[in-house]
Order: C-alpha cells, then sequence, then structure tokens
C-alpha cells in the first residue's frame, strides 16, 4: 500500500479495537483492487468527538463496534431504515461533512445462511439476546424467515422477543424447539467458554443447517458435533467476512474481493499455512 496525498481514509471505531479483524480484510481488499484507500483501527471514548473529528477530518468510511454501535446514532445526519429498526449502526458513510449509518451485521448473517437454506418461509431458532443476535433477527425478519429466540437471561430474552414479535423459550428448554436452522449467537463456544454447547448435543438432529457465529475457534464444539450429526453447517467467518462485504460495497460502489477478504481473515486468525 502505498500512502499519498490522495489516499482516502477508512477505519474501525470501538473499545476496545486492537484484536479488530476488519484492518486486514479491508486493506487486503483496497490493495486487490488498486484503490488508494486505507483502513486504521481509533480506539474511541468519546464518541461525539470522535464523529465531529471524522467529519472535520474527511474521513470516507467507518466500521462501528462494541460499545458504540448504539451512542452513534445521535450523531447521524441519516439512518438506514433496517439500522434504525434494529438500533444499532456497525458503519458510516461520510459525503460531504454528512454521516449515514447502516447497518451490515444482518446482510452478512442472511447472505451466510443463504448459501445453506432458503430464508423465505423458513423456522429459526436464534440462540441468544444480545446485540448480534438483535440485528440477526431484525434481518432474518427481513428475509421472512420465521423465528423463536432462546436466551439464559429471561428478562433480555423476552425484551427481544416483544421486539420481533416472536416466541421466547429458556435456552435450557431449547433442545425441545425443531426448526430449519438453528443460529448460535451467544458467546457460548468462544474462548474461554470453548467447551461449552449452546443447546444439548441430542437435539441438533432438530436441525438442517447449524450457523454458529462465534469465530474464534473457528471449528466451535457446536459446529463439529453439527457435522457429526449430519447438519449443514455455517462457521462465524461467514457472517463475519459478508457484512465486510456490504461495507466494502457502500463504500466504493465495486464488487467486494471477497476471496481476497476471506484469506486476510484466515490468516488473521492463523488458520492459513
Ligand atoms: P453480547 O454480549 O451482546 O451477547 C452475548 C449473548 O451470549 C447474550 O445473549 C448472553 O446471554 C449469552 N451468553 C454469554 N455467556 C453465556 C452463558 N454462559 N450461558 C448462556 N448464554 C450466554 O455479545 P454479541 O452479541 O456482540 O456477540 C456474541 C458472540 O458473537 C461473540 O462470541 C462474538 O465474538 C460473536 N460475534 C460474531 C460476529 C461475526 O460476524 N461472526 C459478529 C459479532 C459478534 P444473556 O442474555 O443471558 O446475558
Amino acid at each position: 500500500m502505498r500512502i499519498n496525498g490522495a489516499t482516502e481514509l477508512y477505519g474501525i471505531m470501538g473499545n476496545p479495537v486492537a484484536h479488530s479483524l476488519s484492518p486486514a480484510m479491508h486493506n487486503g481488499a483496497f490493495a486487490a483492487l488498486g484503490l488508494n484507500k486505507a483502513y486504521l483501527p481509533f480506539a474511541v471514548q468519546d464518541v461525539g468527538q470522535a464523529m465531529t473529528g471524522l467529519r472535520a477530518l474527511g474521513i470516507r468510511g467507518v466500521s462501528v463496534t462494541i460499545p458504540h454501535k448504539e451512542a452513534v446514532i445521535p450523531y447521524l445526519d441519516t439512518i438506514d431504515p433496517v439500522a434504525k429498526k434494529i438500533g444499532a449502526v456497525n458503519t458510516l458513510l461520510i459525503s460531504n461533512g454528512a454521516i449515514h449509518g447502516a447497518n451490515t451485521d444482518w446482510l452478512g448473517a442472511n447472505r451466510a445462511l443463504s448459501e445453506k437454506i432458503s430464508l423465505k418461509g423458513a423456522s429459526v431458532l436464534l440462540l441468544g439476546a444480545g446485540g448480534s443476535a438483535k440485528a440477526i433477527g431484525f434481518g432474518l425478519l427481513e428475509a421472512g424467515a420465521s423465528l423463536t429466540i432462546a436466551s439464559r437471561s429471561p428478562e433480555k430474552g423476552r425484551a427481544l422477543a416483544g421486539l420481533l414479535g416472536c416466541p421466547w423459550l429458556p435456552l435450557a428448554e431449547a433442545a425441545t424447539a425443531r426448526a430449519d436452522a438453528l443460529v448460535n449467537a451467544t458467546s457460548l463456544g468462544m474462548a474461554p467458554q470453548q467447551e461449552l454447547l449452546p443447546i444439548a448435543r441430542e437435539a441438533l438432529a432438530n436441525f438442517g443447517v447449524v450457523m454458529d457465529i462465534v469465530y474464534a475457534p473457528l471449528a466451535t464444539r457446536l459446529l463439529q458435533a453439527a457435522g457429526q450429526t449430519g447438519c449443514r453447517t455455517i462457521d462465524g467467518l461467514a457472517m463475519l467476512l459478508y457484512q465486510g462485504a456490504a461495507q466494502f460495497e457502500l463504500w466504493t460502489g465495486r464488487q467486494a474481493p471477497v476471496e481476497v477478504m476471506r484469506q486476510s481473515l484466515l490468516t488473521s486468525l492463523g488458520c492459513n499455512p
């Protein structure tokens, strides 16, 4: 990458951001298409000041991650309608000092699932009631799927199910459900909880497709057990990749070089030789 007087700047704002895989993924994509753009990590504490800074410095696009996905919303000039429903923004597009907010997490999840299942009319059991579950839940409704939420905490789970207009189950009863697809949007399976399954192994035969959004490790216990049961599986890299591809396309208007981005992510995760 050559930085010069015409280089356009992009980045990720969150706190912390040092662990983020997005700089490798987006810089790899910019380089592959020969674009004079660079992408940096921004560790941000004060969101209001950061938003003023983005405008003032002419930064073109920003990914937003934890804990700022909701806090950026009051500072936007315009917001995408689905991001507004979700109540969280993971992508900023900045043009002539105006900031537009969008959410590509749901687009990434839907694209990942759509490689294995047609979502229109499909039934989905969604595990978890955190930030990712919310984006995935709204996205599945956009795609015409029918949902059930199962989560550990009844308050959060019932509140999300109420927003989505769908049934809620305690996580401990998730094994009683049947659906075309199961999506794990809890952090069970992620280090340091990598030995834990979010649902009983015996119940996996109740689902045709199993997607785990946890990507560290990539081959989670859940996906290993689902594969052994005969389910079609989707790992957490797919959602991460496709939400990034959707960001790239919003920022550049060009088709994202998905294979290049996938390899950058795999290398960052230590999965490439
Ligand atoms: P949140 O903290 O917002 O939500 C975490 C969810 O996991 C909550 O519903 C929480 O339950 C549940 N949970 C955590 N520990 C347990 C446990 N021991 N037993 C039962 N439930 C548990 O996190 P996010 O939604 O942001 O992220 C969730 C996971 O998804 C993380 O592993 C993250 O790395 C991954 N992720 C992957 C992405 C991708 O693109 N592949 C994108 C974003 C996140 P409760 O409601 O009861 O607290």
